[in-house]
């Protein structure tokens, strides 16, 4: 039996691991679906390769989802997350900026303005995840985090016509996107990426620490569900190499991703009632689990452009007009054919995951419900609109005519797609508020020895990509949990 059980060794989950491992009398056990590699020398090529995401449809690092998009009909999508350790840090765009301060603003109003999660109160979280290789001598930024954080010098030419484009369209230059209330603008996009190398907090965090005594780390063991003693978590049920094995732990923290802490919650009677009974589960605790999640819609614009490809990260700059995000995708993912993504930041249609089945491995339903909000489409086709005039200016010729604004919306739901960010499964809040699945110390409501952290915890939607944010939450949470 161990101090702390963390469930899944992705991006939270290997800081969660470092951190609450760093006192040598607290043990610490890590289960992880994937695989772990002991050495960096050992993780294949493809995983450090930060010019190329590694997502080939075989890949043994993915999990795949198949998904609804938006209803009447229905637009279907398979999306990934990372099973491996490091998680989706290990296998994702290398776009590490944080959440905007309004962000934070709208996550402490949430809480009542208990400040926990107010931009203040995260500051210093960011600055210990990173070590800025540019602008280090801030005083918003770290020197010696675990996360190297790096901003191209030498654009490729893609992304260079964009910046000159957006600047020639009267948009400001943002030198660094995570300067506090760094503004509206096109900048280029810090990633955490050394001379090439993608680095995750497997890389960051874990496996540095590998040898410490008291933290073990059970690779390729999926855990299918949580064990209570009455309301209070004593253990984890998993199986690993095959075979069906239970880990007992003084308490548990479920760290793996939006999608899968909430799929094993529910699994473990923590949910809807009425939807567990319907599916023989016993009922340890109701809550609204993935009743309201949110995720980036983003509108993908095909084109092309008579400029030479480099290889490069794939996003090295980007234009943000306060929930918008453009972003010139600098690797082409079909020959010939260049992508810009409209990105929808804090949308407002929300999305609903639940269990088909209580059978591990059972594929939940995710029903995204993009676009259903009036104000959404509004957003998107404005976010088109000025998009098709960077595009002009740059001299790209989009592969289907984008059509006039007032026949704007069939085209967005053909061109509908997601950015893969999923959130706010088990979200955050008060003790009067009905949504909230965990406390401010995301702790689980209404149990003992439960936390979740991870990205399914967040309860608003994020004005930026959320990788960072999560590297920062789980800094935090770990802070939280380690007194
Ligand atoms: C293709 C792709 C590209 C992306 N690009 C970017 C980007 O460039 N910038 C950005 O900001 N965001 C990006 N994101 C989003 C970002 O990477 C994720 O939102 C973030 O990393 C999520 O962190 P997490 O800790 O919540 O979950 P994850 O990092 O996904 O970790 C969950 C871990 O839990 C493990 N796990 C799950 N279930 C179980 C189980 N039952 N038992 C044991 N282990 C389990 C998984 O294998 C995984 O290791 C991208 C996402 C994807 C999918």
């Amino acid at each position: 039996m161990v101090d702390t059980l963390i469930v899944g060794g992705g991006t939270a989950g290997c800081v969660l691991a470092e951190r609450l491992s760093e006192d040598p009398a607290h043990t610490v056990r890590l289960l992880e679906a994937g695989q772990l590699w002991n050495d960096s020398a050992a993780i294949p090529a493809e995983l450090l390769d930060a010019t190329a995401m590694p997502l080939s449809p075989g890949a043994e690092w993915l999990w795949h989802y198949e998904v609804v998009l938006a209803d009447d009909p229905p637009v279907p999508a398979t999306i990934v997350r990372g099973k491996v350790i490091g998680g989706s840090s290990a296998i994702n765009g290398g776009y590490f900026v944080r959440a905007a301060t309004a962000d934070f603003d709208a996550w402490d109003r949430v809480l009542g303005g208990s400040a926990t999660w107010s931009f203040d109160a995260v500051l210093p979280m960011f600055r210990r995840t990173e070590r800025d290789l540019d602008f280090a001598d801030r005083p918003w930024h770290g020197d010696r985090g675990p996360v190297p954080v790096h901003r191209t010098k030498q654009p490729a030419p893609i992304s260079a016509a964009f910046t000159v484009a957006c600047l020639d369209a009267g948009f400001a230059a943002v030198p660094d996107l995570n300067a506090p209330d760094c503004g509206d603008g096109v900048g280029v996009v810090p990633c955490n990426c050394e001379q090439g190398r993608r680095t995750g907090t497997a890389l960051g965090y874990l496996l540095p620490v590998l040898s410490r005594p008291n933290l073990s780390v059970a690779p390729r063991a999926y855990a299918t569900r949580v064990r209570f003693d009455g309301s209070r978590a004593i253990g984890v049920d998993c199986v690993r190499d095959g075979r069906a094995d239970t880990e007992w732990a003084d308490r548990v923290i479920l760290t793996a991703g939006a999608i899968e802490s909430a799929v094993l919650l529910l699994r473990s009677g923590i949910g809807d009632p009425e939807q567990l009974r319907a599916l023989g589960i016993p009922v340890v605790h109701p809550a609204r689990v993935g009743a309201g999640f949110t995720d980036h819609p983003e509108i993908g614009i095909s084109y092309q452009i008579d400029l030479e490809g480099r290889p490069s990260v794939p996003l090295e700059s980007v234009l943000g007009i306060d929930d918008i995000e453009i972003r010139p995708y600098a690797v082409s993912f079909t020959p010939g054919v260049r992508r810009l993504g409209v990105a929808l930041m804090r949308p407002r249609s929300c999305g609903v995951l639940r269990l088909r089945s209580a059978m591990p491995g059972a594929a939940p339903l995710i029903d995204y419900r993009y676009l259903t909000d009036e104000e959404d489409r509004v957003r998107l086709r404005d976010a088109v609109s000025t998009a098709a005039d960077v595009l002009r200016r740059m001299g790209a010729r989009p592969v289907d005519a984008i059509p006039m604004r007032s026949h704007l919306d069939p085209w967005l739901r053909a061109n509908l797609a997601t950015s893969q960010h999923l959130s706010g499964t088990c979200p955050m809040g008060r003790a009067d508020d009905a949504a909230a699945v965990v406390d401010e110390t995301c702790r689980v409501r209404g149990v003992t020895g439960l936390s979740i952290v991870d990205l399914s915890v967040v309860p608003v939607p994020l004005g930026r990509g959320p990788q960072a944010t999560v590297v920062m939450l789980a800094e935090k949470a770990a802070a939280h949990l380690a007194s």
